[in-house]
């Protein structure tokens, strides 16, 4: 049998409805990995960088599981489709669901369509905070480094100021 991860994703929506396709998400990915699944609460946080778009609501989960990242990568996208994603090839535009996978285990990968740790993990308070309420000694795979050293490094102009709203119950 192959080795379980631990594994994070992030989760983020800036359209309308965002709880209903946070909740959404949030089933349907408890739903297939089921084993020791946990969920932050949902946050609502400025665009990143002060992009002008609306405001997201951001959580994350984490869970066991013994799929492999390209298997997951796809899961994240088939279910990003089924909640209403379309791409365009810009980068950053409004989304009503964005599912990010942050961490798989201590794995580090670099593959053309994958990279995990989420290259971007050190400068976003909005995947930091909610991974923190699920562990709090989280270190990132790559610097080990704490994740609450790295939040307290984040400089202001990449601060997006998470503010709690609510705790799912799924
Ligand atoms: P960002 O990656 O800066 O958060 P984004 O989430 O808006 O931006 P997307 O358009 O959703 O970017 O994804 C672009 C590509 O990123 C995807 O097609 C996917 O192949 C790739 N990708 C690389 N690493 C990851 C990862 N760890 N999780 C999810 N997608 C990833
Ligand atoms: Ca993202
Ligand atoms: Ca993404």
């Amino acid at each position: 049998m192959a080795a379980k991860h631990q594994i994070f994703l992030a989760i983020g929506s800036n359209i309308v409805p965002r709880k209903h396709s946070i909740l959404k998400a949030l089933v349907a990915i408890k739903q297939s990995f089921p084993d020791h699944f946990d969920v932050s609460s949902v946050y609502l946080t400025d665009p990143f960088l002060q992009i002008a778009q609306p405001a997201y609501y951001n959580c994350c989960v984490g869970f066991s599981a013994d799929c492999s990242p390209q298997d997951l990568l796809a899961f994240c996208g088939t279910l990003e489709t089924s909640l209403g994603r379309k791409r365009n090839g810009q980068k950053w535009q409004s989304r009503p669901i964005d599912i990010d996978i942050v961490l798989f285990g201590s794995l580090i990968i670099n593959q053309p369509d994958l990279t995990v740790p989420h290259y971007d993990l050190d400068n976003r308070d909005f995947f930091i905070k909610p991974l923190l309420e699920l562990k709090s000694d989280l270190v990132h795979p790559t610097s080990n480094k704490g994740l609450q050293q790295l939040l307290d490094q984040i400089p202001l102009e990449k601060k997006t100021h998470p503010q709690r709203l609510f705790k799912p119950t799924i």
